[in-house]
């Protein structure tokens, strides 16, 4: 029977890391895969994360089961953490899932189970693994235009256009904040001109949010989720704690709904159902260290305190590289790279180009061109700006 598969497509970005690794040379630059690093290189453990399982060592006593749709405590902190703390708790209902992948899994199998004939809109570029997962699914999807090339921002009216397709009853995934691969994100004035069109079209929004409090904060990052949450009558949103709270091995997220307050019960119930016929319990340690972190005043202020450490981090070295750019291009096309927020940002190089920087500079980037703003430091940040010139950017 095995001899029947057919080999899978690597990961690239996976297949990046293990080139990057066999990579010889001293000076390489990996701004490849998308995880947190220090000007250091590490992805570290962050401080309440870690104060948290000290305390949790100490006073769990059982690692029975916990709740099929993960525990509530879990599903109020991530909501107000989302959604801000006056989030209609009556139209919420929430999955703890194995990760953000999981809560997009879950919202596409929950779509599906409400209207089979969905067809869900993904912006064009997006997350590789959204549309993976979908053609795994044999789900239908489309795309709409989200990015212009040329000014490496996001290309409004042609989203608005291709939007306008839109069926009732159709999903639209959005990405909350830091858009994944491009950086170019939504303004709030743009934000409520979706939620307007959503609305008149009968679609139900479903925001992925994998980088609250990478972008702008953690408030600013969740205003255009708000924005449509308070706005339409049914919204999906899949959250992942991998980034903001570095747990990304832990494999921890969450699912929420809203729905009128009526279908709120079953909705709640196909959650859990869901959960059960797909591996039954999400895991609990980094979902229960997440809610003890936004529930422990102490904990949430260092956690808060920390996140700001990281995501001004970033935001230093997105002015350094637009201004080595600027100053080597002798032009402002590159200040693109300090408007861009989140961990990535697409500069707009061809896959030669991207080539000749791995070659010449052993600086690696994914082919599209995202680089990964969190693997640059101080000493990097020139020599990128000097590859991206000498490459012909
Ligand atoms: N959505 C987007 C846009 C992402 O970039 C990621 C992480 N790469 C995820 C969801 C999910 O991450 P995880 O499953 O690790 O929480």
């Amino acid at each position: 029977m095995f001899n029947s598969l057919k080999p899978q497509a690597p990961d690239k970005i996976l297949a990046l890391m293990g080139m990057f690794r066999a990579d010889p040379r001293t000076d390489k630059v990996d701004l490849g895969v998308g995880v947190y690093k220090d000007a250091e290189g590490r992805t570290p453990v962050m401080r309440a994360i870690k104060a948290a399982e000290k305390q949790l060592w100490d006073k769990e006593t059982t690692k029975t089961y916990t709740a099929l749709a993960g525990e509530p405590e879990f599903h109020a902190a991530m909501a107000g953490m989302v959604l801000g703390a006056d989030y209609p708790k009556d139209r919420l209902s929430a999955l703890q899932t194995v990760g953000g992948t999981g809560a997009c899994r879950m919202g596409f199998e929950l779509a599906r189970m409400a209207n089979p004939d969905v067809t869900i809109w993904v912006s064009d570029p997006t997350w590789p693994n959204h549309l993976s997962i979908l053609s795994f699914m044999k789900q239908d999807y489309k795309l709409y235009r989200y990015f212009d090339a040329a000014s490496r921002s996001v290309d409004f009216d042609a989203m608005m256009a291709d939007l306008e397709g839109v069926k009732a009853g159709d999903v639209v995934l959005l990405h909350g904040c830091c858009h994944n691969p491009t950086g170019a994100n939504l303004t709030i004035e743009q934000w409520g001109v979706v939620a307007d069109l959503l609305v008149a079209k009968g679609a139900i929004p479903m925001i992925d949010l994998a980088y609250q409090g990478f972008g702008d904060g953690l408030e600013a990052d969740a205003a255009g989720t708000r924005l449509i949450a308070s706005r339409l009558p049914e919204v999906m949103i899949a959250a992942s704690c991998s980034k903001n709270f570095g747990i990304y091995r832990e494999r921890t997220g969450c699912l929420m709904v809203l729905s009128d307050a009526a279908s709120k019960e079953v909705t709640q119930g196909t959650l859990a159902y869901l959960n059960r016929q797909t591996y039954s319990f999400a895991p609990d340690h980094g979902a229960r260290l997440v809610t003890m972190v936004l529930t422990d005043p102490a904990l949430r202020a260092d956690w808060e305190a920390e996140l700001e450490e990281v995501r001004n981090g970033m935001l230093g070295l997105r002015e350094a590289l637009a201004a080595e750019l600027r100053q080597l291009s002798n032009s402002d096309r590159f200040d693109f790279v300090a408007q861009h927020r989140g961990m990535f940002s697409r500069i707009g190089a061809s896959p030669e180009q991207v080539e000749k920087m791995r070659l010449d500079n052993a600086i690696y980037m994914v082919g599209d061109s995202r680089l990964n703003i969190a693997g640059l430091n101080a000493k990097t940040v020139p020599l990128l700006a000097r590859a991206i010139i000498d490459a012909g950017v």
